[in-house]
Parts: C-alpha cells; sequence; structure tokens
C-alpha cells in the first residue's frame, strides 16, 4: 500500500538528535571530588562527536565493543551517546563483579576498547593481565597522577577528544543492530550478557517518560542514583536526552545519604531513582538532621522489593516512593507501581507496595511452575513470570542459557508472582529459590521477611532442602543482630511465625549463622548457602508438614 507512514529508522541518533538540538539550555551536573562540573547536552552531543572521531581513529569498527568501567557521570554520558550511534556497541560492566567475573565477561564479550575512571583504575586492576581482547585503554580522569597499576599503557580521555573535531559523519544505522549489552549480576549463575538493539532502547526510553511510567518530562530535575552499568540505568540516560530533563550525576557518591541530600537540596531534584538501601541512607540522613527535600515529587525504587516500613518511613519523610519492577532483561522495565484510578484512599499504600502493573509496551503472564499452564490473576496463584514486547530479550549473547523463550515466544524471568484481578504484579520468590513441599509451593521470600521482622534478628535466608518424605522442607539461615549474638532460639523464631504464616511453612531446622553468602550486588547468595549446607537430619527436624499433613 502506497502513502504509509515513513520508514524511519528507530535508533539512538534520534536523542543524540534531540540532545543537540534542543537541549542547550537544559544541563547535565556532575559531582566531582571538590566541585560540581556542569555543561549543557548540546556541549555534551559536541564532545561524543569528538569522542566518535576519536574511537574511529583508534581503530573501532561497526559491532565492536566498548566497555566502560565508570560511575555515574558526564563522561560516562558521552560514551553512552557516542559509541552506539557510530555503530559500536556499549558495554558497561559492573565494577561490583567478582574479579572472575569481570575477566569473564570482559572476554565473553570480547571487549577490543575499554574507558575506565580514575577512581576504578584498582578495581580494573585487579584483572591486570587477564584482559587479552582489549586493544586500548583509556582513562576518564580530571588529572593527576594515576593509582598504581599493572594494566600496561593507558591513554587520557582529554588528551584524545580534545585532538578531535566537533563534527561527525554519523553512519547510517540499522534500528536492530545492536546499540549496548549489559550482563546480569550473576544471581542465579554466571553472568549472561544482554545485547539492547537501537530500536529496544529508543521505544524504551518512549516508555520511561510517560506518566504512568517513570514521569520523566522536559521540566523534570533528576537525579540518577542507579549505577550507570546496572540494568542499563533503568533506560535513564536516554530518556533523559529524548526529554532533556536535568540530570544530576553522583559519581561515586552514590551510597552517602548526605551528598545525596546536598546534591537534591542544591540542584533542586524532582525525581530521584535508585535500589532500596539507596534510600534507606537518606531517609536516615534527613531524620537525623530535619532536613527535608519538598520539591522530590517521586522516588522511583526497584531492584529488589521495597520493605513496608521503608515506604512508610519515606512518606512520613514526604517521599513518595514509586516501586517498578524489571531485570537486565527486560530493559529493564517491566512494570511499575503507579495506583490506579480506582484504588480506595486506605488501599493505597498496599497498591504501592505491590511490584506495579505492566509498562505500557509490555505484555505479562504467569505460568504453573510445573505445567507451564497460564494461571489466573485472582491475587492468590502464583507462577513464573514470562513477558513479551520490543524491549525483552529473546535470549543472550554466545547463546548463554538457551531456551529462555517459551515454544509462544514469551520471555521466562525466573520471577515467581501472583497477578492481582486488577493487573498488579506480586513478587513472591524466585524459580530456583521457590520451595516445593508436599507438592504445594513455599515462597522464601515471604518466609525470609516474616523471619525479618524479628527484632532480634538482622538477616534471613531460606533455602528448600531435600526430604525423604516432601520432597523439599524450608530451613531459614538467621544473623543475629549483633547485640543479640547467640540469644536467640530456634524455638523463638518458629513461634515468631507461628501466626504470620501457614503451619506447615514453618522451616524443618533455623540455623544461626554469622554472615550470610552475598551476590557482588549485595543480594542473599542461596546458591552458595545450598552448596554448603548440611542436609536436614530428619530425625530431630521439626517437620509440620505439607498442607495435606
Ligand atoms: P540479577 O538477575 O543478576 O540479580 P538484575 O539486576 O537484573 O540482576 O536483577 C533483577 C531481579 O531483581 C529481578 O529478576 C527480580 O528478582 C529482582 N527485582 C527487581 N525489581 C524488583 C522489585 N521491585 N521487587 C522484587 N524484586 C525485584
Amino acid at each position: 500500500m502506497k502513502g504509509l507512514m515513513q520508514d524511519y529508522p528507530l535508533t539512538l541518533q534520534h536523542v543524540l538528535w534531540r540532545a543537540q538540538r534542543l537541549f542547550d539550555k537544559k544541563e547535565i551536573v556532575s559531582k566531582r571530588e571538590d566541585h560540581l562540573h556542569r555543561y549543557s547536552y548540546t556541549d555534551m552531543t559536541r564532545r561524543a562527536a569528538r569522542l566518535a572521531n576519536a574511537l574511529q581513529r583508534l581503530g573501532a569498527k561497526p559491532g565492536d565493543r566498548v566497555a566502560t568501567l565508570a560511575w555515574n557521570n558526564y563522561r560516562h554520558l558521552e560514551l553512552y551517546y557516542a559509541v552506539p550511534c557510530m555503530g559500536a556497541v556499549l558495554h558497561t560492566l559492573n565494577l561490583r563483579l567478582f574479579p572472575d567475573q569481570l575477566a569473564y565477561v570482559i572476554e565473553d564479550a570480547e571487549d577490543k576498547f575499554l574507558f575506565v575512571d580514575k577512581s576504578l583504575i584498582p578495581v580494573l586492576n585487579q584483572v591486570a593481565g587477564r584482559l587479552p581482547s582489549v586493544r586500548k585503554l583509556v582513562v576518564l580522569s580530571d588529572g593527576g597522577p594515576l593509582p598504581e597499576h599493572q594494566l600496561g599503557e593507558t591513554l587520557d580521555y582529554e588528551e584524545l577528544i580534545g585532538r578531535e573535531s566537533e563534527d561527525f559523519a554519523w553512519p547510517t544505522l540499522d534500528e536492530w543492530s545492536a546499540a549496548a549489552m549489559c550482563y546480569t549480576s550473576g544471581t542465579t549463575g554466571n553472568p549472561k550478557g544482554v545485547v539492547y538493539s537501537h530500536r529496544s532502547q529508543w521505544l524504551h526510553a518512549m516508555a520511561v517518560m510517560q506518566v504512568d511510567t517513570l514521569r520523566l518530562g522536559e521540566n523534570e530535575t533528576i537525579l540518577p542514583v542507579v549505577p550507570m552499568f546496572h540494568a542499563n540505568s533503568w533506560g535513564l540516560p536516554y530518556a533523559c536526552g529524548m526529554t532533556g530533563a536535568k540530570i544530576i550525576f553522583p559519581d561515586r557518591f552514590m551510597g552517602d545519604g548526605q551528598i545525596i541530600l546536598d546534591l537534591a537540596e542544591q540542584e533542586g531534584a524532582t525525581i530521584l531513582g535508585g535500589v532500596p538501601t539507596i534510600w534507606i541512607n537518606l531517609a536516615g540522613v534527613m531524620e537525623k538532621s530535619g532536613r527535608r527535600l519538598p520539591k522530590v515529587h517521586t522516588v522511583i525504587c526497584g531492584g529488589s522489593a521495597i520493605p513496608r516500613s521503608l515506604m512508610e518511613r519515606m512518606d512520613r519523610l514526604g517521599l513518595r516512593m514509586l516501586h517498578a519492577w524489571g531485570m537486565t532483561e527486560t530493559s529493564p522495565i517491566g512494570s511499575v507501581g503507579t495506583v490506579r484510578s480506582w484504588v480506595p484512599a486506605d488501599q493505597e499504600l498496599e497498591a504501592r507496595l505491590r511490584q506495579g502493573v505492566p509498562a505500557a509496551g509490555v505484555e505479562i503472564r504467569i505460568a504453573d511452575l510445573a505445567t507451564g499452564e497460564e494461571l489466573p490473576w485472582d491475587g492468590v496463584a502464583f507462577g513464573e513470570i514470562q513477558c513479551r514486547g520490543p524491549w525483552i530479550a529473546s535470549g543472550y549473547h554466545n547463546n548463554a542459557d538457551p531456551g529462555r523463550l517459551t515454544e509462544d515466544g514469551w520471555f521466562k524471568t525466573g520471577d515467581v508472582a501472583s497477578m492481582t484481578p486488577d493487573g498488579y504484579v506480586v513478587i513472591v520468590d524466585r524459580t530456583k529459590d521457590v520451595i516445593k513441599s508436599g507438592g504445594e509451593w513455599i515462597s522464601s521470600v515471604e518466609l525470609e521477611n516474616a523471619i525479618m521482622a524479628h527484632p532480634k534478628v538482622l538477616e534471613a535466608a531460606v533455602i528448600g532442602l531435600s526430604h525423604s518424605k516432601w520432597s523439599e522442607r524450608p530451613v531459614a539461615y538467621v544473623v543475629a543482630q549483633p547485640e543479640f549474638k547467640d540469644q536467640v532460639t530456634a524455638d523463638e523464631i518458629r513461634d515468631f511465625l507461628a501466626d504470620k504464616v501457614a503451619r506447615w511453612w514453618l522451616p524443618d531446622e533455623v540455623r544461626f549463622i554469622d554472615e550470610l553468602p552475598k551476590t557482588s550486588v549485595g543480594k542473599f547468595d542461596k546458591k552458595v548457602l545450598r552448596n554448603q549446607a548440611q542436609p536436614i537430619d530428619e530425625e530431630v527436624a521439626q517437620t509440620a508438614g505439607a498442607p495435606a499433613g
């Protein structure tokens, strides 16, 4: 049919075009060691063009992987724009990976160029001598001597781009070509590479801006505390380029509640984004100082469930949290916790604590863990979340972990949830952690939360261990609060749980340990717990039995 709409490629060059042409009056502010760096979006695009020239001179070809090991700052943003727009692939390295994992992902991605923040040279140095694919190493620095390292020759970013022109002939790109890649943090195995296309990033950026998603508009000022090296930084770098929202980058100070508060206040932040721990730090500082952030209307929070106590605490501080769910494989926006218009006021908090409704562009269903049958949205039945949409992965780089797509093309997320009749996702667990006892499922996450509500408990992780009669039974690993070390008993924990969970959910054993193993990003590493666990002693274990038992 003639006269249809144009075949216009959805590439990040459009975002670059907007940033360059429309937002010269809009600022990008970056925290440095002793000052704030400021420039406009247009300035950013000029330096991105210089960088593209430099990369081309160094021999970068279309499809080459260009890695970054960097915090949230303006140079990292320049890489976010220059690399994909010149046809190469931006690979953001997660600086919290263990050295072996870091070496693994660099090799798996075959990174040819690596840009590293000066402050992160010690992290990279841990894999010195193990970077066979890397041809050039470029240091992002404000000047001064480099920390000692064994990484060989390095180039200086400012010197490199300083020599180049501000004009670059951006090549015509296919919207299906790779723009960026990001590895999962490896909670359930080796990190796996997720490759984003130009098209997926474009559409994801459009979705992020929406009022019912992350609410980004030109009149907003956003402080992204979510790392630019993790889960695509929630797509914010490109959504910001689409809208021209003012950005405040915290650089390496993300975990410092005081600095986050100062930055948000001084620069007039209206939206903050980060994982729960960041907000726990900020809330502590605000409570102590009595300072408030009246301009902030939204605190986006994802990466793990928002504890009720945190949301209530933030409400008291005048900070309204917006819960979002997603993963590296979903770019990451999957669902967002906007309160639907018909939810009565007295049920609002409950609604906000859920993981939200599917974002426009994403379809979600839940599938029975045993049969794969689709389950009803009744708020009770729980199964694996499967999703599909233009920014949902269809597989991994180098075909790692094949078989994550169902036959009819839905991505199996590995997260377990129920869906309310209103379309809210309620995460209960991960498929690898949910416990099957006597044919029924027990949510390890719910049990952990119930145990962690005990005043003498600091942390708890629950795993399923095999049991001759019930197939699996829950065993809890508990770390006591330091002042209650050796002063809390298994019976005390079980009694505490008695009126909070079904009788057959009560852990067979409660084992006290000094510390829980954690993954590189601080999630409980149940893989390690499972590998080290002593079997259940069925003679003495207090099995409450399965539902029928
Ligand atoms: P990894 O899968 O390696 O841990 P990600 O950073 O991609 O790395 O983590 C995504 C996972 O984090 C999801 O699969 C889910 O289990 C968890 N998650 C993300 N957001 C939420 C949320 N709002 N509530 C509960 N869990 C969440």
